[in-house]
């Protein structure tokens, strides 16, 4: 089991810190329970509701953390980001209250929905061509010349110590944990909760989950360095990351006990129980903890068992196909 230290690059007195930059701001979500849940499985559950945070996810808190620690000239002449989900809304939100500038850098294949939801908030959204150029060049160029801050969405102290003030509240809420449940993708939220439940219980178990198709942690664990897949193709589209960032990895390697994978149908199944019994919209990606949990990939018998529903961002005919195309295989199978 490994515990927390002060030596990391991000401590948990940066997230103690983050909590006040964002209070007021940011939501306090719920934490919420489920008896056939607990049912299904065995545990005692303690679902921390992100899907009611700000924007409809997690990524609001590490956004406003970052943005409002900004110096005065940063300030000034304004921040960019690359990326088509749901850190480009959490962006083009704070910079709005904070009356900072921003610049997203998003493929011109984003939803339109999305697209026009950042651009409402107030950005400038910048298209680019997939197959053309990649989005770091093209963001590193624009930054460079028009002297923009380059907020990127997980790799940034700043945005770690944000992200684990949704699992510092939950243990403040419900008390200590057993284990905690995360789901993952470039593992800012990861690394900011792995720092809140080391330091406030020591004896909790902390694992990240990501989609089967993007296990680029899992291979990194098993080999000790951090390992690049090509762009993992799942319907968790909050996790289609390639690799962790320089930061989040020493923190995961300090804290972090574990990776594990879900499957997109789980995923899929899980999206339905929230909606049906717990009167939820959880986005795909949200669901990697609970899924794995409910599959009994884990040992989670008797234990308190904190899970990060991370966001609820999903178009809600896009899921009502997801699970009718599941159901009819079901059918069809049975
Ligand atoms: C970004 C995101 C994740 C993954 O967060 P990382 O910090 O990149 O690991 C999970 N779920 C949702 C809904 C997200 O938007």
């Amino acid at each position: 089991m490994k515990t927390y230290t002060d030596s990391l690059c991000v401590t948990f007195a940066d997230v103690e810190s983050a909590a006040k930059q964002i209070e007021g701001v940011a939501h306090r979500t719920p934490s919420r329970t489920s008896r056939t849940f607990d049912e299904l499985t065995g545990c005692t559950a303690y679902f921390k509701c992100e899907n009611f945070q700000r924007i409809g996810a997690f990524k609001f808190r590490g956004a406003y953390n970052a943005l409002s620690r900004l110096r005065e000239e940063q300030r000034a002449r304004g921040v960019l980001t690359f990326s088509s989900g749901n850190h480009a809304q959490a962006i083009a939100l704070a910079g709005k209250l904070l009356g900072i500038q921003t610049t997203i850098v998003m493929p011109s294949t984003a939803p339109r929905v999305k697209l026009a939801a950042t651009r409402g908030y107030g950005a400038e959204v910048i298209e680019y061509e997939i197959s053309e150029i990649a989005r770091e060049e093209l963001g590193a160029k624009l930054a460079a010349e028009r002297g923009l801050t380059v907020i990127p969405p997980f790799d940034h102290p700043h945005i770690i110590a944000g992200q684990g003030t949704a699992v510092k509240e939950l243990i403040e809420d419900v008390g200590p944990l057993d284990l905690l449940v995360v789901p993952t993708g470039g593992a800012g939220l990861l690394a900011g909760s792995a720092l809140a439940a080391k330091a406030m219980c020591p004896a909790c178990e902390v694992v990240g989950v990501e989609p089967e198709a993007g296990d680029d942690l899992c291979q990194s664990f098993a080999e000790g360095r951090i390992v690049t897949i090509d762009v993992p193709d799942t319907i968790a589209d909050g996790a289609r990351t390639p690799r962790t960032g320089d930061h989040n990895w020493e923190i995961l390697q300090a804290l972090v006990d574990r990776m594990i994978t879900a499957p997109d149908e789980a995923l899929v199944r899980l999206m339905k129980f929230f909606a049906e019994r717990m009167k939820m919209i959880v986005e795909p990606t949200g669901c990697l903890g609970a899924a794995a949990v409910r599959d009994g990939a884990l040992d989670v018998e008797g234990k308190r068992v904190g899970i990060v529903l991370t966001g609820g961002n999903v178009d809600l005919m896009r899921m009502f196909e997801l699970i009718s195309a599941q159901e009819s295989a079901l059918e069809a199978a049975s």
